[in-house]
């Protein structure tokens, strides 16, 4: 079972792997946007972390909502609200519980991922973040190291993709030969999930 601990690691262990790559994720999101992605979600996930130490919300649900709620307020660009509506939706898909499933877990993300597709409009294959939560959400039937595996495959592969969503869109043809930031950052949004799940050895 996975408790209130298991998601405040999650998205800590987020934060840091942020932290680390967010020079990478802007040097993406240069040929193929406006350079700022690393530093919004640095600048979203920073703010996350501060106030999950401040307010320790005691369910999965909370961590999540309070996360998606300081997203939208703090990252700014398109991700931000879109980051936001994933963590709200897939917190408040996991209701009240003081703990839940993995099956129950990966039933309330597919719904984040949905609500992610109808705020932005993209499906898969539009080189976005869901050619990586897509999969990953796919994959997380068969735990997590799949979905992480599954995450970062579908991150690779909008390098050839033709942008038809975001700022990547404007410039049509010009989008294929770069991977896409935001998948590349929900790979290490799943990814994590991995990595809170080996701080317990669960
Ligand atoms: P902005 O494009 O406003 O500068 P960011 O640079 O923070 O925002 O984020 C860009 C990323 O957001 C893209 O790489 C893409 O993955 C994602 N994105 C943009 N628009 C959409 C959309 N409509 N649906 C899903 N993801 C999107
Ligand atoms: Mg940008």
């Amino acid at each position: 079972m996975l408790d209130a601990d298991f998601f405040r690691r999650w998205m800590t262990a987020t934060a840091a792997s942020v932290a680390r790559e967010a020079g990478h994720l802007t040097d993406l999101d240069s040929p193929i946007g406006d350079a700022d992605h690393g530093a919004n979600l640095q600048r979203g996930f920073t703010a996350v972390a501060a106030t999950l130490e401040k307010e320790a919300p005691d369910t999965p649900g909370a961590v999540l909502t309070l996360t998606g709620r300081q997203l939208i307020s703090t990252v700014g660009g398109a991700s931000g609200p879109l980051y936001g509506t994933l963590l709200r939706r897939t917190g408040k898909a996991l209701g009240d519980a003081a703990e839940v499933s993995e099956e129950e877990f990966a039933a309330a993300l597919r719904t984040g991922v949905d609500a992610v597709m109808t705020l932005g409009g993209a499906a898969p294959g539009d080189k976005t973040m869901i050619d990586a939560l897509v999969p990953a959400v796919d994959a997380l039937p068969g735990g997590f190291a799949a979905a992480r595996a599954a995450a970062e495959e579908g991150a690779v592969a909008t390098t050839p993709l033709q942008a038809h969503k975001g700022r990547a869109s404007y410039l049509g043809e010009r989008s294929i030969g770069h991977q896409d930031p935001g998948a590349t950052s929900s790979a290490l949004l799943i990814a994590a999930l991995q990595e809170a799940a080996e701080a317990t050895g669960e």
